[in-house]
């Protein structure tokens, strides 16, 4: 195990500045919290720890970094607690331990390989911090390093979610050692067979070419130094993970690839990538094509190198990349290599010149990371504010749900199935009851709490904010008002078979459905309920021989209204004409002046509607609730416009015109059971009208008038519960 004083040691090799307390402070917290806590290895727990910082001393990072690594799984698996952590190692090192933390018990969860990009968003989602990251792939180099002692019921799903999840991550990160490692050590967990043949041809091309591989390094090595450029020529090949993908990719052998060998010139600087460039063209020939200058035009994640290609010693093809220290440091450990977090004693010009290309760097990295979609000021100083724009969140059953935020846990459940919305009745979010109109948080583990024969409020509609949830929702408040239509379409046409003493079985109209031209029994009572299909017919089409009676006659009007079999009470509710007894003046604030005022005549408007004055210079003004269609033509009038306000007290008296039309069955008693409910709640019926939209369903068109929007509303609500009424609307003209 390595000892305390080692620990020091590496950090102390690439920062003299080094906190030597604070290291030593972490050491033996983590090593105490540990205690007898052993690894699959039978290894005390204590090394990994001490290894994942090892690995990040290699990446020459700073002192909270190593302390958190020292520390990454300590709240998670021992007594340790954030409050602890932060008390002794500050704010930020408990900062970065928790961001472990988080991560460690996503861990936990299932991830199937299609979910790999989202969940590589989630990670990045809530780190919020690279370094969380850094800890992170270095924790999962040192577990899969050391995964030979982990069952090998396991062994296969950790190389699966490294390959999927970690290796991607590392790539983009610019992290092409800690990439290559990975993904070698997965690929000869998943696939060891394919893994050994590579790493066995491997082994041979070295055995054949490794003394031309000597020669050609030091062949160019010697022809630098002559020209005075101090440069390291090094043979490298192709990692066997990224062969085999090439072999797979093309569809070719391993002997198909020329570009398994290739060279790597690093310099002190820029001039001399180009002189070495000028050398390597002068002596060899070069194959056309093959020159690429991304040093001049650095690629998308600040990878700089000269690319180029010669026929070289032993007319060898040889591919060569030339760069300095610095791009060679950068294309190996990416994100790492920036100086950012690295300490030491530098200028503040200097250090504000690191950290400015550092953040370009860190910038172009996260906008590669998200796809390019994301706004340029999202990254603001060192926080990773990753896409804010998005939450993931997990079912149950561990499947990641990727949202808009704000989204809630109704966007979530239509989000896992439709049927699952249409029922949603609860949520409990990471196992507490919750409302479902609550903001989901990255990481919730949502459970939708379901009942049967549930459909959406439409209300719900202008709260979700996914394009899925709102049209489900549309859709199923569609369902539920056509329910309602065919439950009132089943009675009238119960009462026709009735009439025609006859028996109605759905499946006798049924098998009668092609001569009604509509595809199901619902959709007969429906039509019916809605008024667009006579019940007689529907009895005819089962029972040919019947003659159905045609329509009542023309609509009664209101002083027919005995017709309907009003009682004494709701006969109360019709006005007598001119028993006006307002004095005509209209409570509203904003007037000014004497005009004649009047209510849009129309629909009126009552108080609790928010409304607007328009002015009609030489008549007056007219009071307009604000959803009314009619102001549309007042749209490109603004002076014509007064903002106006009710001037009533909560308590009053007063009575206001409203108009509502409510579709209703079409038999005695019918207006004399609404006129009676509208008579009970102390509203008057100014005017009734009446339109046949068929000989089973009619549309009454009531003036009312009414105390407010509240008694209106409750109207509306008791017709709607009424048996012989499908439909109930307020209108505004
Ligand atoms: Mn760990």
């Amino acid at each position: 195990m390595m000892r305390q004083y080692e620990l020091v040691e590496r950090v102390r090799r690439y920062n003299p500045h080094a906190d030597e307390i604070l290291l030593n402070k972490a050491y033996v917290y983590a090593m105490r919290a540990h205690g007898a806590q052993k690894r699959a290895s039978g290894d005390p727990y204590f090394t990994h720890p001490l290894e994942v910082a090892a690995i990040l001393t290699e990446l020459r990072l700073d002192d909270a970094t190593i302390v958190a690594a020292v520390l990454h799984d300590t709240i998670e698996d021992t007594p340790a607690t954030r409050e602890e952590i932060d008390q002794i190692f500050g704010e930020e090192i408990g900062q970065l331990v928790e961001g472990l933390t988080k991560i460690k018990k996503l861990d936990l969860v299932s991830k199937r390989a299609e979910q790999a990009e989202n969940f590589r968003k989630l990670l990045l989602a809530i780190s919020a911090d690279v370094r969380v990251l850094l800890v992170k792939l270095a924790d999962r180099l040192h577990n899969m390093r050391t995964l030979h002692f982990v069952p090998e019921s396991k062994r296969r799903r950790i190389a699966e979610e490294t390959l999927d999840i970690y290796a991607p991550l590392a790539g983009r990160m610019g992290m092409q050692s800690l990439r290559d490692e990975l993904e070698n050590l997965s690929f000869r967990t998943l696939m060891p067979e394919a893994a050994a043949m590579i790493e066995t041809r491997l082994a041979d091309l070295r055995a054949q070419n490794g003394a031309l591989i000597a020669r050609i390094e030091r062949e160019l090595t010697q022809e630098l130094r002559a020209r005075g450029i101090a440069a390291e020529a090094k043979g490298r090949e192709k990692a066997p993970y990224s062969i085999w993908r090439k072999m797979e990719r093309k569809s070719v052998s391993f002997e198909q690839l020329s570009d398994i060998f290739g060279f790597r010139v690093v310099v002190d600087t820029v001039e001399d990538c180009y002189r070495v460039i000028g050398v390597v063209h002068t002596k060899w020939p070069l194959v056309p094509g093959r020159f690429k200058d991304y040093i001049s035009t650095p690629k998308q994640n600040d990878y700089r190198s000269i690319h180029t290609t010669v026929v070289g010693p032993g007319r060898q093809r040889v591919e060569l990349q030339v760069r300095t220290r610095d791009m060679d440091d950068i294309a190996e450990n990416g994100i790492a290599a920036h100086t950012l977090y690295k300490e030491g004693r530098v200028s503040d010009n200097e250090r504000l010149e690191r950290e400015s290309r550092a953040y370009r760097w860190l910038r172009r990295t996260i906008e590669l990371l998200g796809e390019g979609d994301t706004p340029e000021e999202f990254l603001e100083h060192t926080k990773l504010e990753l896409f804010h724009d998005q939450v993931f969140c997990f079912t149950p059953k561990g499947r990641l749900i990727a949202l808009p935020r704000s989204a809630t846990p109704i966007d979530f459940a239509y989000a896992v199935h439709t049927d699952i919305g249409n029922k949603a009745v609860g949520a409990r979010i990471n196992g507490r009851i919750a409302p479902l109109l609550s903001e989901l948080q990255n990481g919730d583990e949502v459970s939708i709490v379901t009942a049967e024969g549930q459909s959406p409020p439409a209300a719900w509609e202008t709260l979700v904010v996914t394009g899925k949830a709102r049209s489900a929702i549309r859709r199923a408040t569609r369902d539920a008002v056509r329910a309602q239509y065919a439950g009132l379409g089943r009675q009238i046409v119960r009462r026709a078979f009735e009439r025609a003493q006859k028996t109605f079985s759905p499946d006798k109209l049924k098998a009668a459905l092609p001569r009604l031209a509509r595809n199901t029994v619902d959709d007969v009572l429906a039509a019916v309920g809605r008024g667009e299909m006579f019940s007689g017919d529907v009895v005819k089409a089962v029972h040919p021989e019947f003659v159905p009676e045609r329509a009542p006659g023309p609509a009664p009007s209101k002083t027919e209204a005995g017709w309907f079999g009003l009682s004494k009470a709701s006969r109360l509710a019709f006005k007598v004409p001119g028993a006006d007894g307002a004095d005509g003046s209209i409570p509203i604030r904003g007037l000014g002046g004497d005009l004649p005022v009047r209510f849009a005549p129309v629909g009126g408007a009552v108080p609790g509607d928010r409304i607007v004055g328009i002015l009609t210079p030489g008549e007056g003004i007219t009071i307009y609730p604000i959803q009314s269609p009619a102001l549309t033509q007042f749209d490109d009038q603004p002076e014509r416009w007064l903002d106006v306000r009710w001037d009533i007290e909560a308590e009053h008296e007063g009575l206001y015109p409203a108009q509502i039309v409510v579709s209703a069955i079409n038999e005695p008693g019918t207006l004399g059971s609404i006129a009676n409910l509208i008579g009970e709640t102390g509203a008057n019926i100014d005017h009734v009208q009446f339109a046949n939209k068929s000989p089973d369903v009619r549309d009454i068109v009531l003036d009312l008038e009414v105390r407010d929007l509240k008694h209106l509303t409750g109207i509306l609500s008791q017709l709607k519960a009424s048996s012989v009424v499908s439909k109930v609307e307020r209108v505004n003209g």
